[in-house]
């Protein structure tokens, strides 16, 4: 009998010679210091393979500040979970391990199994979107561009790279510096410098991936024949090296995930998923729920509620969620409560229009207290009409809640926004005179909120509290909202002054003095003209915007508010005064 012996891939043998290796090691290195000069933030995704080895290894060599990230599906090989062990206190950098989100790998398995995958092309791609794809746009929110060990030899879908590529779905420069090189040079390098070697590749692996995914291959293979075997060669690919908008068109038309919507804008991991979907961004997801389940306990518990709406993205949001909570499926019902505007009279015009196209389309009742009216009354004294009517709101806020008798009304205050709103509860207690205490708040344990209030009391309540400035975006981006034109790039004539952009308008003219200049600017938050300010932004979708606000230091008031910085304390006084 003749037994054949079934030879596995091996390492290849050192045939390369050294000194011709080192001018392409000098060129990976000029390449990697190219790509860090160019961009400000870069991160380089890493399997722990062979090739990803080199541009670790080239990294850390040149000591530039590019962050390492690894996708740990969850499927991984123990041998990868113990490379990155090596490799970290080899180099002593980190390598990140960017997760899945949890609800959608359960989601996944409730609706493909486990192992789902081996059924069908289409449950592959969704467990590879899942596992893979979601996570790495998590992954790359905030950078300018990123790196990947990609060779045109490995696949017949490479053969096409180049360094540098646009990665134009995720608004950023894709790199791969080692597009041109051989498998032989690949080992000669790892070889030469003694790199560390995922243990696989000693037992027949030339790529390395998934635990189920992948396999051995037998010498003359592939290089990539042992990745998803049971698939064709053109469909080797997990998805992260194709544009993320085909992948949504993938994942769209071959799976029950029914979004189009970009991957990238939100940074949330299941990003192409929307309501309707069985696979749903849990992130996102728990947020509109804690936020629907807010206002619907503030119509539950209180007989006279209402809802402040400005016409600025946080209301917007806002009014949104409160349309989602009292929806009888796709059928939209009125508000079980009005809308209330305190308008200054300095307001944009472009937020104001906005505020009344919304309120036509939708048929919400409006409710408009009028700072002008306070004025009148000479319950607000300005000493001039060009005065800041910001802080005079509170006053007619106390008004227009006396008029109605609300007991209830809901804000868009956030607690990232100020350290006076972060101490603040979800239902804020206001005494007879609408002050806050902030040494009496109620406890809010469980999420139980307490509503009871006497007459002439009332309560402040802010059901997207705990959303961030990125969570807003983020949902603005999913849920395609629009906003007023102001919230994008636009050119707008400014004057520089203490670190803010103020606009030139006929409530904050220009001195003599003042040097104006036209920017390209956005506003991050709306509010009186005679104290918002723009930041300078080329920023046109809710996309730039989101990755804008992934690199900002500062908060959207400290950026944008002149009524805020007067003092250390002035939001607090604000609020205990009455301010929303
Ligand atoms: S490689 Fe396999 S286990 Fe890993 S994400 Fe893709 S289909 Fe899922």
């Amino acid at each position: 009998m003749i037994e054949q012996t079934i030879r596995l891939w091996r390492i290849p043998e050192q045939t390369i010679d050294l000194s011709a290796l080192q001018i392409k090691i000098d060129i990976l290195h000029a390449r990697i210091k190219h790509i860090a000069q160019a961009h400000r933030h870069t991160r380089f995704a890493t399997s722990l393979a062979a090739e990803d080895m080199v541009v670790t290894d080239a990294i850390a060599t040149t000591g530039l500040p590019i962050e390492v990230f690894t996708l740990d599906t969850g499927r991984l090989h123990t041998e990868t979970l113990q490379m990155i062990e090596q490799v970290q206190s080899r180099y002593g950098l980190h390598i990140n391990p960017i997760q899945p989100a949890s609800g959608d790998v359960a989601q996944y398995i409730a609706q493909y199994g486990l192992n789902g995958f081996y059924e069908s092309e289409d449950a592959k791609k969704a467990c590879c979107f899942v596992r893979k794809i979601a996570p790495l746009n998590l992954a790359l929110v905030g950078v300018d561009a990123w790196l990947t060990g990609q060779r045109r030899e490995q696949a017949v879908t490479r053969g096409e790279l180049d360094f540098e590529e646009p990665d134009t779905a995720r608004g950023m420069t894709k790199y791969n510096p080692l597009y041109d090189w051989s498998e032989s040079e690949i080992w000669a390098y790892i070889q030469s410098r003694q790199l560390p070697i995922h243990p696989l590749h000693h037992q027949g692996y030339a790529s390395i991936g998934c635990e189920p995914c992948t396999r051995a291959i037998r010498e003359n293979e592939d290089v990539r024949a042992g990745r998803w075997w049971w698939l064709q060669k053109e469909s080797k690919e997990c998805g992260l090296h194709v544009t993320p908008a085909a992948v949504v068109k993938v994942v769209k038309d071959s799976t029950p995930v029914t979004s189009a919507q970009s991957v990238f804008p939100v940074a949330s991991s299941t990003t192409a998923f929307t309501e309707t979907s069985p696979l749903r961004n849990d992130y996102l997801d728990w947020l509109e729920a804690e936020s629907i389940y807010i206002i619907r306990e503030v119509v539950g518990q209180c007989a006279n509620p209402a809802m402040l709406f400005s016409g600025g993205k946080d209301s917007i949001v806002m009014f949104h969620l409160a349309r989602k909570a009292f929806r009888f499926g796709t059928r939209e019902i009125k508000l079980p409560f009005p809308l209330v505007h305190i308008d200054t009279g300095h307001n944009y015009a472009e937020v104001i229009q906005f505020r009344d196209q919304t309120v036509a389309r939708t048929g919400s009742k409006l409710i408009v207290g009028h700072v002008e009216d306070s004025i009148r009354k000479g319950t607000v004294k300005l000493r001039k009409p060009t005065d800041s009517r910001n802080a005079a709101q509170a006053t007619t806020l106390l008004e227009t809640i006396a008029e109605y008798s609300f007991d209830a009304l809901m804000g868009g205050a956030r607690r990232d926004e100020e350290k006076a709103r972060a101490k603040e509860r979800i239902f804020s207690f206001r005494d007879e005179f609408g002050q806050w205490d902030p040494k009496a708040q109620r406890p809010e344990l469980w999420r139980l909120y307490n509503a009871r209030v006497s007459t002439g009391e009332n309560m402040r309540v802010f059901p997207i509290s705990n959303w961030t400035e990125l969570d807003i975006w983020q949902y603005i981006a999913r849920e395609k909202l629009d906003l007023p034109s102001i919230y994008y790039t636009h050119k707008r004539e400014v004057v520089q002054k203490n670190g803010l952009l103020v606009p030139v308008t006929d409530i904050t003219p220009k001195t003599p003095s003042d040097h104006s200049e036209y920017l390209d600017v956005r506003f991050r938050t709306v509010g009186d003209i005679s104290c918002t300010c723009p930041v300078a932004s080329t920023a046109g979708t809710p996309e730039d915007i989101i990755r804008e606000t992934a690199l900002s230091q500062i908060t959207e008031r400290g950026a944008t508010r002149m009524d805020d910085q007067t003092s250390e304390a002035s939001m607090e006084r604000r609020k205990k005064e009455g301010y929303f």
